[in-house]
């Protein structure tokens, strides 16, 4: 089987600098890196490391050749990917002594992808196969709609988190994933519980306290605690987290095992610096839990 990931592509440029730059101040940042990133990407590397098929449906700039070429290498597919003119979507992190940052996103290519295109895209997916989408791109709904046709399970998570994005996602959803602050401004941008929306299954992460699994027929609700580690950087953890999760799922595992298997790749994850270019494998989640 296979994952159908609608999502973003974004080159990640961090620098480090003394301190975060005051309003009309020009500082010179110590060190430069860039990394590949996107929500979308993260969760496409997490799949192909968690060892189920992925094939990435974006777009990038002229600009964004290394970031296909880099999907590539780590086993997404990324026929998938369009080259648009426009520049790649860009994170510019600064980051202070102290570790804390101040991102400036910018979207670009990821808002060119065509929605029309994202059901030829899904061309050759077939049933039981399984679509993701997050909220970084304008082509959600009619993705998951398209996927819906097909007979796929359709997986969004809602992040970054938009109201009008979410309530127009929700009818075309099978399981949702989101995480604690996510969960709170959708149970108040709805007015209602998490439990009385109209979706089969719910994740709620909830960073080091584990996560919640609700499954809305029945009202069921059961706990997962978090494997305990030393945190290092947590950016990331829930894209590999739902990237996990997505792979047990198509590699047939019951729901239950699945989340056991993505706290284990999300609680590794955050020992690690940086995004998409180390996401464990998973091998390394195996033997880092065994
Ligand atoms: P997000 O990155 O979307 O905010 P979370 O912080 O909730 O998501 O993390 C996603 C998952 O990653 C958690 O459910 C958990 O399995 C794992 N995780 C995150 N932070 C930690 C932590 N400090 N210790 C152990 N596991 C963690």
């Amino acid at each position: 089987m296979a994952v159908w990931n609608l999502g973003s592509v974004n080159a990640d440029r961090v620098y480090r600098l003394p301190h975060l730059p005051e309003p009309g101040e020009t500082l010179a940042a110590q060190s430069h890196r860039t990394g590949l990133g996107g929500k979308g990407a993260n969760m496409s590397v997490a799949v192909a490391r968690a060892g189920s098929r992925v094939h990435h449906i974006g777009a990038v700039g002229p600009d964004g050749g290394w970031m296909r070429d880099r999907l590539a290498d780590y086993g997404v597919g990324v026929d998938r990917i369009a080259t648009v003119d426009e520049v790649s979507g860009h994170a510019i992190i600064a980051v202070d002594a102290r570790g804390e940052n101040q991102i400036i996103l910018y979207p670009g290519a990821n808002l060119a992808i065509e929605p029309a295109g994202t059901e030829i895209a899904l061309a050759d997916a077939t049933a039981g196969d399984i679509a993701v989408c997050q909220n970084e791109t304008n082509a959600q709904a009619a993705f998951l709609e398209a996927a819906g046709l097909r007979g796929l399970l359709r997986c969004y998570a809602a992040a970054p988190f938009s109201v009008d994005a979410v309530a127009a996602a929700l009818p075309l959803t099978d399981l949702l994933v989101l995480n604690a602050v996510e969960a709170a401004q959708l149970e108040l941008g709805m007015d209602r519980p998490l439990p009385e929306l109209d979706v089969a299954d719910i994740v709620v992460t909830l960073g080091a306290g584990g996560c919640r699994w609700i499954r809305t027929a029945g009202g069921t609700v059961r706990e997962f605690a978090a494997p305990r580690v030393e945190v290092v950087d947590t950016t990331g953890a829930g894209d590999t987290f739902t990237g996990y999760l997505l792979a047990a799922l198509d590699q047939g595992m019951e729901m239950a095992q699945a989340i056991g298997l993505a706290q284990k790749a999300g609680a590794l994850m955050v020992t690690r610096l940086g995004t998409a270019d180390v996401i464990p494998e998973r091998v390394e989640v195996e033997n880092y839990f065994a």
